[in-house]
């Protein structure tokens, strides 16, 4: 679930409300972000992942909230971090390049590379 946006990170680009899939921000007085509906947060976090200054956090426990400080996700790296997670930004390696998992070979039908 959504718990924090960082006020002295974001840059106010208003991305985040934009992507949000369940409309859980609204933009406050000087257009940094407010978590105004967190209980409709889905925990998809897509908009930690959009975010460019690494300004939010989201908890992975998508049914509680979570009390967090600042100074405490600052400390272990872990704000904003799921977007440098999955390598998007400029200059990271994309999740997807360095994903192994035999992904096709679950989808496709069991006979597909059979030979007539
Ligand atoms: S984690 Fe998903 S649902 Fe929750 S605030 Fe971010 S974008 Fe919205
Ligand atoms: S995406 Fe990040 S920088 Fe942009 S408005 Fe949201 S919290 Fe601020």
């Amino acid at each position: 679930m959504i718990e924090w946006v960082s006020a002295d990170r974001c840059v106010q680009c208003g991305i985040c409300v934009k992507v949000c899939p369940t409309h859980v921000f609204d933009l406050g007085p000087d257009d940094t972000p407010v978590i105004a509906r967190q209980e409709d947060c889905q925990t998809c976090y897509i908009c930690e992942a959009y975010c460019p200054a690494d300004a939010l956090y989201v908890a992975p426990y998508a049914d509680e909230k979570v009390k967090v400080e600042e100074q405490e996700l600052i400390a272990s790296g872990i704000l904003g971090s799921w977007r440098k997670t999955i390598g998007w930004g400029p200059g990271r390696t994309k999740l997807a390049a360095m994903d192994q998992t035999p992904f096709i070979d679950r989808i496709l039908p069991a006979n597909f590379n059979d030979k007539p």
